[in-house]
């Protein structure tokens, strides 16, 4: 893949996760209500807003388009979610760089994401939050790290759909939800939910571009 293809694929993944924001922002928005102040969908499409913002700027490879974009996003959602999100793709995208982007280069990048929102989020898988979607996801998406990206993300999604759904079973610890523990008990954490719709936003685009060829 041209580095050219990479940043306007790139650019596709982020208009769709906008698009994938706006679609879902009220569902969103009544699961943060349930244990927290019910922004997040509100949250989540300002942020990508701002992301979508910065896609006109040259960007030289795609992993530095991600990178701004993340930082957009941070600044204009603010709050947890922001934060959150802003480590793991700005993190993901300074590791991804100018590819190469085979699937084990694109899963150690999401890796190393995943590895700071940990750290510096202070949250473990189990705490009821993106982490729930995001680290089964990324274990499915290292076992199948010998296929061609878009058969892999696709082959990783419903780790990640199984792990929002086990969200709802879970009193939230840390996060946006924690002050209002039990009352998060049988819902969903919002922040798994957007992460998962995120995830297939990106399978829609790359999915598709395989599709084409
Ligand atoms: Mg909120």
């Amino acid at each position: 893949m041209s580095e050219a293809t990479s940043v306007e694929t790139m650019r596709r993944i982020i208009r769709q996760a906008l698009a994938s924001m706006e679609e879902h922002a009220d569902e969103l928005g009544r699961l943060d209500a349930a244990a927290g102040d019910g922004d997040h969908g509100i949250t989540m499409v300002r942020g990508m807003k701002a992301a979508v913002a910065v896609l006109d700027a040259n960007a030289p490879d795609a992993g530095a388009l991600l990178s701004r974009g993340a930082l957009a996003f941070s600044d204009a959602a603010g709050g947890a979610s922001g934060a959150l999100y802003g480590m793991l793709f700005a993190t993901a995208g300074r590791q991804l760089g100018a590819g190469p982007y085979a699937t084990a280069d694109v899963a150690a990048a999401m890796r190393a994401g995943c590895d700071v929102v940990m750290r510096l989020g202070k949250a473990q898988p189990g705490d009821k939050t993106l982490l729930d979607a995001l680290e089964p996801f990324l274990v499915a998406l290292d076992a199948a790290a010998d296929r061609p990206l878009p058969v892999a993300w696709r082959t990783a999604l419903p780790a990640a759909q199984a792990g929002t759904a086990a969200t709802a079973g879970m009193v939230a610890s840390c996060g946006r939800s924690a002050t209002l523990g039990e009352r998060s008990l049988g819902h969903r954490d919002p922040g798994a939910v957007s992460l998962t719709y995120l995830l297939e936003a990106v399978d829609k685009v790359i999915g598709e571009a395989e599709s084409d060829r």
